[in-house]
């Protein structure tokens, strides 16, 4: 995005500043020079760059309400700061996690998400646990679609401890921004195997985020760096104990992601930020840099919502594009059935829940509610639409914490509104299929949810109660059985059934 001629940026610069579309936000000027202050200590002039910063997208482009999609963000952006993706003084960040959420995104693995993001002007993403999803063959080709670079310095082969360049992942980028040379350092999670399919990252170690900083910081500076920031997929309080380990590094700017939460605070001298999930929220930073020390000088950031901005028409017509896509997938044949699956029989409710334990292997226990099943599976051809139909709710998994003890109560109390995979009742008691073994009433399971149940939906005993600290996978509830139906390549002439029947066996 920063690689457009210079003379063709004077031109754009022109316009603006020529044009009605002055940014709403007034430019961060240094603070008045205390009187004690010499003159000679005074910057002559600072360069002011602004970072928009977004993460856990999660393939939203057309946001989760009216007006709140990619579009608007980015028409937000345009009114409220007067930015152009072609402006070198504009940084655009993601904490990762770009997408694995509804099918718009997650039917292309990706794909079309990379394709907004272009189009916004991203400069960089951190690599979140998400970007694994579809496997690594998937990632090196999304990655490879993507204008701007994935970053994680933290990210290694266990081969030869290198980072692994061959998926297109850089530990570091440098930016030319504002006539200043930005050096931007990722760190993925370090939990990253344990959110992910742990297939997909088995190559990888995730190094620890301050020795990785100590180590990198110096590198970036090395290859001609003025300025140094973070990216990360690290929840706000890993953020914040990584910033108070790393001050005398010199970092002005960490951005976070991951835990869906929002953040804009100063800790030190460097201004930590948190979009927050969804394209909901963003957050922004305006740092007016001395560019002979490369030190702020003086520092705004918020969090702000999305909304109130005008769909741009670009970025528009491209999610209008994969809107038409996705609907075309809808009626196409997944697989075969050669006899109905009523709704809520105990077939259905185990390829519901025995799907999610195999798409997300991380999980011991798959616990969803009956009465989300609103439709029989029809004998004949599986369409998407179909399994729309049977889960008509746009739910999203919840990886929560349980122990046995609770998750016997739980089933107890509940009855047939409930129904789990992953378990089987035997002599009065529940073991888990995995290990044959009863539950072990202290031992502590991940258990599966849809995040209905999790918030207290229906008259069902609020889950989160038990673990509220509950993850949310971002994976859309009827993602994993759509996946399995996929693969396993059904005909007429070799139907779904026997498969059904044999699952959680
Ligand atoms: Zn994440």
């Amino acid at each position: 995005m920063k690689t457009i001629l210079t003379s063709l940026l004077a031109i754009l610069f022109a316009t603006l500043f020529a044009g009605c579309n002055v940014p709403a936000l007034p430019t961060v000027s240094p603070p008045p020079p205390a009187a004690t202050e010499a003159p000679a200590e005074t910057p002559a002039h600072t360069v002011t760059l602004t970072i928009l910063y977004t993460d856990d997208e999660h393939g939203w482009m057309e946001g989760q309400s009216e007006g709140a999609g990619a579009a608007n963000l980015l028409g937000l952006w345009q009114k409220q700061f007067g930015y152009d993706p072609a402006d070198p003084r504009f940084l655009v960040l993601s904490g990762g996690d770009n997408w694995t959420g509804p099918a718009i995104s997650t039917w292309f693995k990706g794909e079309s998400m990379v394709e907004v993001m272009n189009a916004m002007g991203y400069d960089a993403s951190a690599v979140g646990n998400h970007e694994f999803d579809f496997g690594l063959e998937n990632m090196q080709y999304t990655i490879s679609l993507a204008d701007f670079p994935y970053l994680a310095a933290n990210m290694r082969n266990k081969s030869d401890g290198q980072i692994s360049e061959s998926l297109g992942v850089q530990p570091y980028a440098i930016i030319d921004a504002g006539g200043l040379k930005v050096g931007v350092i990722g760190l993925a999670n370090i939990h990253t195997p344990k959110v992910t399919n742990p297939a997909n990252v088995q190559d990888f170690d995730f190094e620890p985020y301050v020795e990785t900083l100590q180590q990198t910081a110096p590198e970036v500076r090395a290859a001609g760096a003025d300025v140094v920031m973070v990216i990360s997929h690290l929840c706000n309080q890993e953020l914040r104990h990584t910033t108070a380990k790393t001050k005398d590094l010199g970092i002005v700017l960490f951005g976070g992601g991951h835990c869906h939460e929002s953040l804009a605070e100063k800790a030190g001298d460097a201004v930590l930020i948190t979009g927050g999930p969804y394209l909901q929220t963003f957050a922004w930073a305006q740092l007016a840099i001395d560019p002979e020390s490369g030190a702020v000088v003086s520092a705004k950031y918020d969090v702000e919502a999305n909304r109130g901005g005008p769909a741009d028409p670009d970025v528009a017509a491209i999610v209008a594009k994969w809107r038409q896509e996705t609907d075309a997938t809808l009626g196409e044949p997944i697989g075969y059935l050669a006899q109905t699956l009523p709704e809520r029989s105990e077939p259905m409710l185990k390829l519901v829940t025995e799907t999610w334990l195999l798409g997300y292997p991380n999980a011991d226990v798959a616990i969803t509610n009956s009465g989300g099943v609103r439709d029989d599976l029809r004998a004949g051809p599986i369409t998407i639409a179909d399994i729309i139909s049977v889960m008509p709710f746009d739910n999203v998994l919840i990886d929560m914490k349980m122990t046995g003890a609770q998750i016997e109560a739980f089933m107890d109390a509940q009855g047939k509104k409930v129904f789990a995979g992953g378990v089987h009742q035997q002599g009065g008691h529940w073991e888990l299929n995995r290990t044959g073994e009863p539950l072990q009433a202290d031992a502590v399971y991940h258990v599966l949810v849809n995040d209905y149940m999790y918030a207290g939906g229906g008259s069902y005993q609020k889950l989160a109660e038990y673990d509220p600290e509950g993850y949310d996978t971002g994976i859309d509830w009827r993602q994993p059985v759509i996946d399995w139906i996929i693969a396993r390549k059904s005909t007429p002439e070799q139907p779904l059934d026997e498969a059904i029947r044999a699952l959680g066996k």
